[in-house]
């Protein structure tokens, strides 16, 4: 048949977790916390299933959940969102980002994306008939050149996709870099896609710079988080978008009839545990920082060399004192031969830089963790 996804093939997070599994390799790659959700969590699931919580839920979301996402979004950014029109809960950060590509981008249009870019958003680019406009991020720092974003900008751009604390880096944006792109989309009809999945996992202090923080940046922009980041459940796929009426009232098209609603129960376990616990997402950041600091410990006497990592759960490291080979060979043999499966990062590029680095990711027990470093440390 023809193929509409010529370039697509299985992504690399499912490719590595199969050959973890073949070779018994301890997984750092595809990034999910091998430790459970919180028991309260647990609970408020097993009891809304139990209680009858199981039809449909409300298309845009339970309004219980709805009413937790505007209380954080004003506690930590200071945007006061309307519960009804401006948030829509989604099946995983990854329906949002495809609904909000296919609400706003037209055949023939162009979204710039930042490389290396998760792996999910060009195919959904590719979809509606427009093209990947893709800019290299600076390395080591993976740091936007905003020269390079003015340069590329066109009369067919109309998206311009970001995302911070950035997957696989763990790069963020500043205060700063939110000013050069509000100055770049200002007077045009560039919809920014902001992916915050991260957002409450930056270290050393820092605050996330959300573009809900940014007045003018949010009212043209979809703001894109997961449930499964912040509250270690990757598996029960939800997230949300947040976008001003009009953009959400477009976005809501498409998730209508993709998805039309996201699992139930879960919507009232989340808000369930988000009333009775707001301090978990205001911990998470020392929760994670105490592992990625004891995971940069473990991998210290190591030939790896450690990449800084300012938010996310993963850390990059440099194998060129192991191996002289492309990132590609380099994590087969590893995963075959080391026991370690990691991820690649030639993946997420659309050219690939030849660069030596491979994601760990250390949102990992710390059995887990003494295991995989007994492993590294060895080669
Ligand atoms: N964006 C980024 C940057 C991610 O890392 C992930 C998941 N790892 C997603 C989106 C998708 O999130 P979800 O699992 O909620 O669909
Ligand atoms: N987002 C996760 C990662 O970056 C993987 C999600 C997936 O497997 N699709 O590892």
């Amino acid at each position: 048949i023809e193929t509409k996804l010529p370039k697509v093939g299985t992504t690399i997070f499912s490719v590595m977790s199969q050959l973890a599994l073949e070779h018994k390799a301890v997984n750092l790659g595809q990034g999910f916390p091998d430790f459970e959700p919180p028991q309260g969590l647990r609970d408020a699931l097993t009891r809304a299933m139990n209680e009858g919580r199981n039809q449909y839920a409300p298309m845009h979301g339970t309004a219980a959940l709805r009413e937790q996402i505007v209380s954080k979004v004003a506690q930590l950014y200071g945007r006061k969102l309307n519960v009804d029109t401006d948030i829509t809960v989604t099946s995983g950060a990854t329906e949002a980002i495809f609904a909000a590509i296919a609400a706003v981008v037209r055949a023939g249009e162009e979204v710039i994306v930042f490389d290396p870019a998760y792996d999910c958003y060009e195919p959904a680019i590719e979809l509606q008939g427009a093209r990947a406009v893709h800019i290299p991020l600076t390395v080591p720092a993976f740091a936007i050149d905003w020269q390079r974003v003015r340069d590329a900008v066109t009369p067919k751009t109309r998206m311009i996709l970001i995302n911070s604390p950035h997957n696989p880096s763990g790069a963020v944006l500043s205060a700063a870099d939110l000013e050069e792109l509000a100055a770049i989309v200002r007077d045009t009809k560039i919809v920014v896609l902001s992916d915050e999945v991260y957002e409450h996992i930056v270290y050393d202090g820092a605050q996330h710079e959300s573009v809900l923080r940014h007045p003018e940046l949010a009212e043209r922009s979809i703001v894109v988080s997961s449930f499964g980041k912040t509250y270690h459940c990757t598996g029960w796929k939800v997230g949300y978008a947040v976008a001003p009426a009009a953009l959400s009232a477009e976005f809501r098209k498409v998730h209508q009839y993709l998805t039309f609603c996201t699992f139930h129960p879960a919507q009232v376990a989340f808000a369930e545990f988000m009333a009775s616990n707001p301090e978990h997402y205001l911990e998470l950041p020392a929760f994670y920082q105490a592992k990625r600091d004891r995971f940069r410990a473990l991998l210290a006497p190591s030939r790896f060399k450690l990449l800084d990592v300012p938010g996310g759960y993963f850390q990059l490291v440099d194998y060129s004192a192991i191996r002289d080979e492309d990132d590609l060979t380099f994590s087969k043999w590893l995963v075959e031969q080391g026991g370690v499966a990691a991820i690649p990062l030639t993946p997420f590029y659309e050219s690939a830089p030849g660069t030596r680095l491979l994601r760990l990711c250390f949102a990992k027990s710390d059995a887990t963790m003494d295991a995989a470093a007994e492993r590294l440390c060895r080669l």
